[in-house]
């Protein structure tokens, strides 16, 4: 292997490690305790999974959590007035409005509805809109794409000046970690779904961001020698000698791609861990914003 291992298990567990130093000195010094508040709306088994290891990592950096679960068939009205109430709500420090929702629910207008101080998750168009904006700082970056650029700097990746390639354009990963690179100073390209000829685009890369989700679909050979590669793909794929029957992978294949780049984040243990670690961190800031 040639490539250096970026481990994101063990960075995401220093952000950890900083937010509760920080936590247990401001709640010390009399300030209220940060508390995260989820909803969840309906009963998908992964996003109450998620939610719940939000909860639990507030827990254990010692903030507080509010979990509100709404059914599946709530109505828009009734997802509004909940986001309405946690942002009248004095003890909620920051907001997440677990995606994806039920398809009858406009997520676009519950996510604008969240008040700007609370968006922890950084999904709201003000804040997304300050990002791409020269000049003006969104009060919270979206926590993937954050832990994507934070795993960059950690490893010593210099951004200024590199030619980065995002791969993917959601609203989620891909689009705020192109802007974020382009804040950075990187010459940035952006390829999704209608790009043509992806194998000739990554090779110009100094730094891969790949967040499409398909299988290890970036090989070894499109991989420019030396580069920085971040696979936030989640793949999930049959696997015989696993208990569950299954492993992860991620959009990069991992073997083929680590005798060829620079740096390279392994999945599972590479942005995984980063973005719940990214989450308590704006909860920590958002609460610092609400009592400076
Ligand atoms: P998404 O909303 O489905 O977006 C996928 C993007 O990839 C789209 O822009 C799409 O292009 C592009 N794409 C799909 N197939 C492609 C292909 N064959 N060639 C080129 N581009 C292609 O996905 P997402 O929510 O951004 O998530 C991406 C991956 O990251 C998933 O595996 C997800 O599980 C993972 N993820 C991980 C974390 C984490 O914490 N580690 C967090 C979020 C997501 P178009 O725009 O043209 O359709």
């Amino acid at each position: 292997m040639t490539a250096q291992l970026i481990d994101g298990k063990l960075i995401a567990q220093k952000v950890r490690d900083e937010v509760a130093a920080e936590v247990a000195k401001c709640t010390a010094a009399g300030k209220p305790q940060p508390v995260l508040a989820t909803v969840l709306v309906g009963d998908r088994p992964d996003s109450a999974a998620y939610v719940a290891s939000k909860g639990k990592a507030c827990q254990e950096l010692g903030m507080g959590s509010v979990s509100e679960h709404l059914p599946a068939d709530a109505t828009q009205e009734q997802v509004e007035t909940l986001v309405k109430k946690l942002n009248a709500s004095k003890q909620i420090s920051g907001i997440l409005v677990q995606l994806p929702m039920p398809a009858h629910i406009d997520e676009e207008r519950v996510l604008s509805l969240i008040n700007i101080e609370k968006d922890v998750d950084g999904f709201s168009p003000i804040n997304i809109g300050r990002l791409a904006q020269k000049g003006r700082q969104p009060l919270f970056v979206p926590c993937t794409p954050y832990g994507c650029i934070y795993l960059l700097e950690q490893a010593g990746v210099r951004i200024e000046g590199a030619n980065a390639v995002v791969l993917g354009r959601s609203n989620i990963v891909g689009m705020p970690a192109a802007l974020l690179l382009i804040s950075r100073n990187a010459t940035v390209t952006v390829c999704h779904s209608r790009t043509r000829d992806l194998p000739a685009v990554i090779r110009q890369a100094d730094i891969l961001i790949a967040a499409i989700g398909r299988t290890e679909m970036v090989r070894g050979d499109w991989i420019k020698p030396g580069a920085a590669v971040i696979d936030v793909g989640i793949n999930s794929v049959p696997d015989a000698t696993k208990k569950s029957g299954h492993r992860l992978v991620g959009d990069v294949n991992f073997e083929e791609a680590k005798e060829v780049a620079g740096f390279i984040t392994p999945v599972p243990g590479g942005v995984g861990p980063m973005t719940i670690a990214m989450l308590m961190k704006n909860t920590l800031r958002a609460a610092q914003i609400q009592n400076p």
